[in-house]
């Protein structure tokens, strides 16, 4: 095992949208040197041409090339178990896209091979490094609402699916396995538990054959509740987090430009609770009246910052023995398996025990 850090050669098989993005990252990360990309479609090999890369013939031919170290794979879902099964068979360590393949199964053959290879293997969970997730495992984590009872995470759009192997079963398309992926990985991220059951529902409003939105309710064993939510019909949105602790409530939205937003409010007495009744058309409330701000306060929400180039940095690292992998095998299978549990429990309408 190296002790001293070198440079790293890397290619990119499939050059859309993400693989794209693969490219941006690479050539801004010292000691990680893009050497080629492959993507079956000519116009994308011309793309790499246009952009001072120069692209493999076919796949194998990336594969037999004795001077790469790492294979970073962004092609449709369905294709990253033959494609990573190869390339680790050919001595390369593999980056590869989420979600990482369609079953417990398939996982479970891509370890096998990594395990007898010894190459490394990971996945692209770079959500990890959202700065709205960050922020909201730091708000719970510094306690800053008391015991926090239910989390609520959701990403809603109103584009539909965009209209490509995402709509294809055959091709694992559909929200759960392209943004769940996402959002549940983040969450047993930030809960340390035992997750005990999970009852889920999804929508087919554009889409028959996949699902293109869920609701998903995870008990962990303290009886937190994480509600997972992904919509693409929805023309109204939500903040991206909402905390509820016992002594609080925080929301936090992505924010886009100028970064994560959101506010947090506790209570400083409980015991003044004259409340001003709100009058409707048709009746009053004292309970669900606004406190009054001599019994809260608001906060601001911390600002957590993350670089994404880190994923890379990583796993350069864990390749030359350095740093452990920040994703790990058993957190994908985990992941994998809760995605399966929430299309059983969405299929038979019955809450599904997990671990
Ligand atoms: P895309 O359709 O834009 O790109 C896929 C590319 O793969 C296409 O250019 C296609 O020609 C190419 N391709 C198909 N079969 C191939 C083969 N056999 N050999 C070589 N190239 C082949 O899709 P995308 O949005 O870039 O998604 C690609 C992967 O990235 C998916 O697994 C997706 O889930 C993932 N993704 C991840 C994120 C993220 O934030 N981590 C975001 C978007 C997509």
């Amino acid at each position: 095992m190296s002790t001293d850090k070198r440079q790293f050669n890397i290619a990119i098989c499939g050059l859309g949208g993400m693989g794209n993005w693969h490219r941006e990252i690479i050539q801004q990360i010292e000691d990680l040197h893009l050497v080629g990309t492959y993507d079956i479609r000519e116009e994308r090999q011309q793309f790499a041409r246009e952009h001072g890369v120069t692209p493999y013939p076919s796949y194998d031919a990336m594969l037999a090339d004795p001077k790469l170290d790492i294979v970073t794979l962004a092609v449709p879902n369905d294709l990253h178990k033959p494609l990573a099964i190869k390339a680790m068979r050919a001595g390369k360590n593999v980056v590869c896209e989420k979600p990482v393949t369609l079953s417990c199964a398939d996982l479970s053959a891509m370890i096998d091979v990594s395990e007898a290879t010894g190459m490394l293997f990971t996945v692209h969970q770079n959500r990890r490094w959202d700065e709205d997730y960050l922020t909201a495992r730091k708000i719970i984590e510094e306690d800053t609402l008391g015991p926090v009872f239910r989390i609520e995470s959701r990403v809603l759009g109103c584009r539909g699916i965009p209209g490509d192997w995402r709509q294809e079963p055959e091709h694992g398309g559909g929200m759960i396995l392209d943004w769940g992926v996402h959002l549940f990985d983040q969450i047993l991220q930030m809960i340390k538990e035992p997750l005990k059951t999970v009852y889920a529902t999804v929508d087919h409003v554009t889409n028959e054959l996949v699902d293109d939105g869920f609701y998903a309710d995870l008990t962990f064993e303290s009886g937190l509740i994480a509600h997972v939510e992904v919509g693409t019909s929805h023309f109204i949105g939500k903040p991206r987090w909402t905390l509820y602790g016992r002594d609080g409530s925080a929301s936090v939205d992505w924010g886009g430009p100028e970064g994560t937003q959101g506010e947090i409010v506790c209570v400083t007495d409980r015991s003044k609770n004259d409340a001003v009744p709100i009058r409707t058309a048709a009746g009053l409330t004292k309970t669900m009246a606004p406190r009054t701000d001599d019994t809260i306060k608001k906060f601001p929400i911390p600002h957590v910052h993350s670089d994404i180039h880190d994923f890379y940095k990583n796993v350069m690292d864990a390749i030359d023995g350095l740093q452990e992998i920040n994703v790990k095998l058993p957190e994908v299978m985990r992941v994998m398996r809760l995605m399966e549990a929430v299309k059983a429990s969405a299929e038979t309408k019955q809450i599904v025990p997990f671990e």
